[in-house]
C-alpha cells in the first residue's frame, strides 16, 4: 500500500507533536513529507531528525535555521501545496493558518483542520476552495470531529440541531468578581485539557466555544440557531447530534486529542490504534451537564452574535479576540479587557467592507491595530501581531 504523504504545519506545537506521535505509530500507512514551524527551530531540527521530510519550513529564522530550510511565511503555502502531500495537519495557531488552509484546498488535499480561525476569519472563501481546487476539510477540534463521526453518511436534512459540548474552563465555577482578577496563571490551568497557551486562555474566556460554534456553522452548514453549547465539566461527550427524529448520537472518549487527530487522517476509516486508553463508563462517571452563563463569559456572546452577524464581524471577533490574548499573556492588560477589547473592536469597524479577501485581511488588522492602541501602554515593548 502507499502511504499516504502528510505536511504538517505548526509541528513544534501541542497538536503538531501529537500528530507526530500519532504518524509514528502508523508509520505503514503514513510518511511526513514537511514540517512547518515558527521559530522553534531546536525542536525543528530534532523532528527533521526523525522523520526526515523532504521538506522544513521555518517562518521566522531568527539566525537559526539549517541551510537547506525554506523560511518565511510562504514556506506555509509552499509546503501545503506539494505535489507529494496528500494531507495538510493545519496544526498553525490563529489567523496566520488561513493562507495554508487555501493553498491546500486549492491544491486538492486533504486539511485535517485544527486551525479553526481560519474557519472563522475566511469561512466562504475556505469553502469555496475547497470547491474549486477539489479538496477535502476534515476537522481536528474534538467537538467538530464528535459531529462528524456522529454524522457519518446522514444527509444534512436529516439533522435538526447540534449540541457542542464545553469543559467550562479553570473558572467554571467561578463568580465574575473573581474571574475579573484572574492571572496568567490561574487562565492556563486548564482542567481537562494540555493545549497550547493561545486556544487554553480561549477555553478561559470561552472564547474558543464561540470560534467553535462558528466553525460548525461552516462545516456542517447550520445556521447558528441550531448550535446550541452545554457545559460539561468531565470532557468525555465530544459533542451531540440530533436527528430530525428526535433520537441524539453522541460521540464518547476520555480527553486526548491524539483520537480526533488519527481519524482526521483516516476518515472516513477507522484503523486499530493500541494507545488510545479504552473507555470505561464506570471510571468516567459522573457525566455532569449545565447551562452556559453568558454573563460570566461575554465573549463566548460576542463570538456568537459576531457569528450571526457575519460580514467582517467573525473577522474582528478572531482577530480582536488574538491580539487580546497575546496582551493579556505579555501582562499588559488583565482577564477581564478581553472581552472589552473585542467588544470595543466589533462596535468600531462594524461598518467596514468583508466582499473580497483582501477587505477580510484588512479588517483583521483593523482589529488588531484598534485592541492594540485602545489597550497597549505605549511606553512598553510588545510583539503582539
Ligand atoms: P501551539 O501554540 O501549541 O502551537 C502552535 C504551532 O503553530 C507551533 O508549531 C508554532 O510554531 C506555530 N505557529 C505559531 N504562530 C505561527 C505563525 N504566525 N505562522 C506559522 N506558524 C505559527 O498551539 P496548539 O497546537 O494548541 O493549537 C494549534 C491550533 O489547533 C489552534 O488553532 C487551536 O485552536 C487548535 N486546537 C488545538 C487543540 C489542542 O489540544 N491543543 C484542540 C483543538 C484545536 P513555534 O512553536 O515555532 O512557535
Ligand atoms: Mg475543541
Amino acid at each position: 500500500m502507499t502511504r499516504r504523504g502528510v505536511a504538517i504545519l505548526g509541528s513544534t506545537g501541542s497538536i503538531g507533536t501529537a500528530t507526530l506521535r500519532v504518524i509514528a505509530r502508523h508509520a505503514d500507512m503514513f510518511r511526513v513529507v514537511a514540517l512547518t514551524a515558527f521559530e522553534n527551530a531546536s525542536l525543528l531540527r530534532e523532528q527533521g531528525e526523525a522523520v526526515r521530510p523532504d521538506y522544513i519550513g521555518i517562518v521566522n529564522p531568527n539566525g537559526d535555521s539549517s541551510a537547506e530550510w525554506a523560511t518565511g511565511p510562504d514556506c506555509l503555502i509552499e509546503a501545503a501545496s506539494l505535489p507529494a502531500v496528500d494531507i495538510v495537519v493545519n496544526a498553525i495557531v490563529g489567523a496566520a493558518g488561513l493562507q495554508a488552509t487555501l493553498a491546500a484546498l486549492r491544491a486538492g488535499k486533504r486539511v485535517a483542520l485544527a486551525n479553526k480561525e481560519s474557519l472563522v476569519m475566511g469561512g466562504d472563501f475556505v469553502l469555496s476552495a475547497c470547491d474549486e481546487g477539489g479538496g477535502e476539510i476534515v476537522p481536528v477540534d474534538s467537538e467538530h470531529s464528535a459531529i462528524l463521526q456522529c454524522i457519518g453518511t446522514r444527509p444534512s436534512s436529516e439533522v435538526s440541531r447540534v449540541i457542542l459540548t464545553a469543559s467550562g474552563g479553570p473558572f467554571r465555577d467561578w463568580d465574575a468578581d473573581r474571574i475579573s482578577r484572574a492571572t496568567i496563571d490561574d487562565a492556563l490551568n486548564h482542567p481537562t485539557w494540555r493545549m497550547g497557551r493561545k486556544i487554553t486562555v480561549d477555553s478561559a474566556t470561552l472564547a474558543n466555544k464561540a470560534l467553535e460554534v462558528i466553525e460548525a456553522h461552516y462545516l456542517f452548514g447550520l445556521p447558528y440557531d441550531r448550535i446550541d453549547v452545554v457545559v460539561h465539566p468531565q470532557s468525555i461527550i465530544h459533542s451531540y447530534v440530533e436527528f430530525v427524529d428526535g433520537s441524539v448520537i453522541a460521540q464518547i472518549g476520555f480527553p486526548n486529542m491524539e483520537l480526533p487527530i488519527l481519524y482526521a487522517l483516516t476518515h472516513p476509516h477507522r484503523v486499530v490504534d493500541p494507545a488510545v486508553r479504552p473507555f470505561d463508563p464506570t471510571s468516567a462517571s459522573p457525566l455532569t451537564f449545565g447551562p452556559v452563563d453568558m454573563d460570566r463569559f461575554p465573549a463566548l456572546a460576542l463570538g456568537i452574535q459576531a457569528g450571526a452577524a457575519g460580514g467582517v464581524a467573525p473577522v474582528v471577533f478572531n482577530a480582536a479576540n488574538e491580539a487580546a490574548v497575546c496582551l493579556f499573556l505579555d501582562g499588559v492588560i488583565g482577564f477581564a479587557e478581553i472581552p472589552r477589547a473585542i467588544a470595543s473592536a466589533l462596535a468600531a469597524t462594524s461598518a467596514l467592507p468583508s466582499g473580497t479577501l483582501a477587505e477580510l485581511i484588512f479588517a483583521d488588522a483593523a482589529a488588531r491595530s484598534h485592541v492594540r492602541e485602545h489597550n497597549a501602554n505605549p511606553v512598553s515593548e510588545h510583539a503582539c501581531p
